[in-house]
Formats: structure tokens, sequence, C-alpha cells
């Protein structure tokens, strides 16, 4: 099991754990909230937890179409 944990104040700790349909982040483009699979995101190995971004679906898939044209 993983968690994650965050001290709120000197006396209280949160902890929460961590399943594959808790994890979010937030569309870089247009700012909504992203459900983020881990284990995907990390699969190739190259998974970077500042540096990777995640588009939500209408924007990676209008960023598809742009790359197409
Ligand atoms: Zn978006």
């Amino acid at each position: 099991m993983f968690y994650v944990k965050e001290k709120v104040s000197p006396s209280l700790d949160v902890t929460v754990e961590i399943h594959d349909d808790n994890v979010f982040c937030t569309c870089p483009e247009c700012g909504c909230e992203v459900e983020i699979d881990l284990a995907q995101l990390f699969s190739d190995g190259e998974g970077d937890l500042y540096g990777t971004s995640v588009f939500c679906r209408d924007c990676s898939k209008s960023k598809l179409e742009a790359l197409r044209k």
C-alpha cells in the first residue's frame, strides 16, 4: 500500500492511500481535473512527478489533431 502524508498542523497528519482512482493532476491547457493512472504514467520508466503533466482527453485530442494538420 502506498499513501501520501501531509502535515496539516503540528498535531495533525493527513494520510491518504493511493489507489488507481484517486490520483489527479490539472490539465496544463484548460485547467480541468484529469484522473491519472500512475502505473501507466510510469510504465515507460521515465515518469517524473515534477516534469510530467497530463492533458485532459479533450485537449489531448485537439493537440493530436493539430499535429496531423
Ligand atoms: Zn484540458
